[in-house]
C-alpha cells in the first residue's frame, strides 16, 4: 500500500453516551477512516458543567496494545493506574500511558475540580513488535515544546512539528499537536508528506486547507502534503485545533472495548484475563489500581459474531 494522496474529507463525529450522563463526540474510529497514522481512537468531550454531568468518573478498566493520550482544554482530572502512578491532569499538560501487554487505570474528577471540563481522549495503536511489552511507563509532561509566532501557538504533544520535538514516547512515526490561532492570524504548518493527517476544530470558526470549518468538525487531509494552511477571520474568536498525523498504519487490528489485539481469540483472552469469568479473580496481567474507592469496570459480553481484524480504511 502506498502513501495516501491529499484529500479533504469530512469525518463526522457521532454522539456516544459514556456511563449515564457523559456524552462524547467520537471521531475515530470513523465509518470511512478507522485510523490516522497510529491514532485509532478520538473522543472529544465538553465543555461540560460537571455539576450537571457529575464529572469524569471512569473506574479501573484495562488496556492492551495501545497508548492512551489524555489532553484537557479546561478542567482538572485525576489519573491513577496499576503502576502506582497518581497524577493530576491539567490543561496543556500531556499524559501518556503505554499499556503494552496489560495495564489498568482510573480517571475521575477530583473534589476541587473547576466546573468546566473539556478535553480529548486519544489512543495510539502499538505496532506488533512492541504491543506486548511490559507496561512500565506513565509519562507526564508539564511543559511541552511550544512554538509561537504572529498570533499562532503550537504545542507539540508527540513527534515533531515546526522544528519542535516532544519527548513523549512513540513507537511509530507520529505527530500530534494543539494549534491556537488568534483572530485574524494565519499559519502555514510544515507537514511530512509521508504522513496522513487530520484536523479537529475544537473551538472557533477556522479555515483549514481552504475550507471553513466550525467547532466539533474534523477533516481528513490524506497524505502527500508539504504543508497546511490555517486561518481565522478578524471577527472570529480564538481557534483551537488538534492536528493528528502519522505514517499509515498498515497492520490489521481487532479493536474491541478497551482492548486491541490481532485476532478474535486474542481479544477473548484479554477480556477473560480481566473479567475472570467465574474464576477467582487474580490480576497478574493488569494489576490493581490501589486505593480506588469503587468497583472496577467489567467488560461487556462478547458479541455473538467473531470479531474481524480490520485495516485503517473501512
Ligand atoms: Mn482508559
Amino acid at each position: 500500500m502506498g502513501v495516501p494522496v491529499a484529500v479533504h474529507e469530512a469525518l463526522p463525529a457521532r454522539d456516544v453516551l459514556l456511563g449515564r450522563t457523559t456524552h462524547v463526540r467520537r471521531v475515530l474510529p470513523n465509518k470511512t477512516r478507522r485510523m490516522i497514522g497510529a491514532w485509532c481512537f478520538l473522543d472529544h468531550y465538553g465543555p461540560d458543567d460537571i455539576k450537571a454531568t457529575g464529572g469524569m468518573w471512569v473506574p479501573p478498566h484495562p488496556h492492551t496494545g495501545l497508548q492512551t493520550v489524555t489532553w484537557l482544554f479546561e478542567g482538572l482530572g485525576l489519573h491513577t493506574d496499576s503502576l502506582g502512578s497518581e497524577q493530576l491532569i491539567r490543561p496543556g499538560q500531556l499524559n501518556v500511558m503505554t499499556a503494552g501487554h496489560g495495564i489498568c487505570h482510573a480517571e475521575v474528577s477530583p473534589e476541587d475540580a473547576p466546573p468546566r471540563l473539556h478535553g480529548v481522549q486519544l489512543w495510539v495503536c502499538l505496532p506488533d513488535d512492541v504491543r506486548d511489552r511490559t507496561p512500565a511507563d506513565f509519562t507526564h509532561l508539564a511543559d511541552l515544546p511550544t512554538y509561537t509566532e504572529g498570533g499562532v501557538t503550537l504545542k507539540v504533544l508527540v513527534g515533531d512539528l515546526a522544528g519542535e520535538r516532544s519527548p513523549a514516547p512513540t513507537f511509530s512515526p507520529l505527530v500530534g499537536a494543539e494549534v491556537r490561532l488568534q483572530p485574524g492570524s494565519r499559519a502555514s504548518l510544515p507537514l511530512d508528506p509521508a504522513f496522513e493527517h487530520g484536523v479537529l476544530v475544537v473551538q472557533g470558526e477556522t479555515v483549514v486547507d481552504g475550507e471553513g470549518l466550525s467547532a466539533n468538525h474534523m477533516v481528513y487531509l490524506g497524505g502527500g502534503r508539504e504543508g497546511l494552511e490555517l486561518s481565522v477571520p478578524e471577527t472570529g474568536e480564538e481557534s483551537v485545533l488538534m492536528l493528528l498525523g502519522g505514517a499509515p498504519f498498515e497492520e490489521e487490528i481487532v479493536m474491541w472495548w478497551n482492548f486491541i489485539g490481532r485476532s478474535h481469540d486474542e481479544v477473548v483472552a484479554q477480556r477473560n484475563d480481566w473479567n475472570g469469568d467465574g474464576l477467582a479473580w487474580t490480576p497478574p496481567r493488569y494489576g490493581v489500581v490501589e486505593g480506588f474507592a469503587g468497583d472496577r469496570l467489567l467488560a461487556p459480553p462478547m458479541p455473538n459474531v467473531r470479531l474481524r481484524s480490520r485495516g485503517r480504511e473501512a
